[in-house]
Order: structure tokens, then C-alpha cells, then sequence
């Protein structure tokens, strides 16, 4: 789907941008239901760079310039950026911290910039503090397990 637009990456006016819409899901295995979104974007011709849209690529057809700008952004969609932001904040949560860093991960895999490496982030502390947990809990089971030792 051909449109054309402003570009508010490279800042070229009246460009021609390519709209397309991307599915990605992810499948934990063969039981759980494949969980997946869509996401809508246009490719800058004269940058490539790969703006988020609004809308579905052919809700495009036919749009104004102006019309495709105000439905074209190089921001990240909020759910990516929420999940990059509570991947971190959730990082000390047992398990769930694990969960929500792995997820933003995978949604932040394509964005580029911060939300992205905000993820890895939260993946990295949520892991490291789930792992230190782990081990504290199972060091305290075996002090309160064994009898007390004469000083
Ligand atoms: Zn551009």
C-alpha cells in the first residue's frame, strides 16, 4: 500500500511511504493458545525508517498527506512503552518479573530506542533478583532445617 507523507524521521516532505501491517505472536507451546498482536506501520522510502501507524495499512488507501501524518508517528506504541517501563518496575515481583521482562522483550524486539533496551533491562534485573531469591529461600531451608550447632 503506497502513501504518501511527511516524513518525521528524515523530516522529507510530500515522501513516499510504504503502509504495511505486521503480526507477530508468540506460541509457549503446543497447549497454550498462540497469544499475538498486530501492529501497522509505513516504511519511509527516501530514510526506510519504519514509522508506527495508527491504522491498518489499507485504511491508508486513498488518505491525504496530511491525514497519513496525523496517523503516522515515530514513537513507540504505548503498550510497548508501558511494558518496557513495568518490566523494570516489576523486576523484583518473583515471577511475574520474569513474565513481564520476557514479554516486553519480545514486543520491544523490532522498536528501536530506549523501550527496547528498557526491556533487556528489566529481564536482566528481574532474572538476577529471581535468582538471588532462589537461593536465599533455599538457604534459609536448610537453616531451619538442620538443628542449631553448639557455638
Ligand atoms: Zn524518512
Amino acid at each position: 500500500m503506497s502513501v504518501v507523507f511527511d516524513c518525521p524521521h528524515c523530516q522529507a516532505e510530500r515522501v513516499r511511504g510504504t503502509a504495511f501491517d505486521l503480526r507477530e505472536t508468540v506460541r509457549v507451546n503446543e497447549r497454550v493458545p498462540k497469544w499475538g498482536w498486530s501492529s501497522h506501520w509505513v516504511r519511509c522510502s527516501k530514510c526506510s525508517a519504519e514509522l508506527y501507524s495508527k491504522v491498518r495499512a489499507e485504511d491508508m488507501q486513498g488518505a491525504s498527506p496530511s491525514t497519513v501524518n496525523q496517523r503516522v508517528s515515530s514513537y513507540q506504541p504505548l503498550t510497548q512503552r508501558f511494558l518496557a517501563v513495568a518490566s523494570v518496575a516489576m523486576g523484583w515481583t518473583p515471577v511475574v518479573g520474569v513474565i513481564v521482562g520476557v514479554v516486553a522483550t519480545v514486543a520491544n524486539v523490532r522498536t528501536q530506542g530506549w523501550p527496547r533496551w528498557l526491556s533487556i533491562v528489566g529481564l536482566v534485573l528481574a532474572a538476577g533478583f529471581n535468582v538471588a531469591m532462589f537461593w536465599v529461600l533455599l538457604y534459609m531451608q536448610t537453616q531451619i532445617g538442620s538443628p542449631l550447632t553448639p557455638q
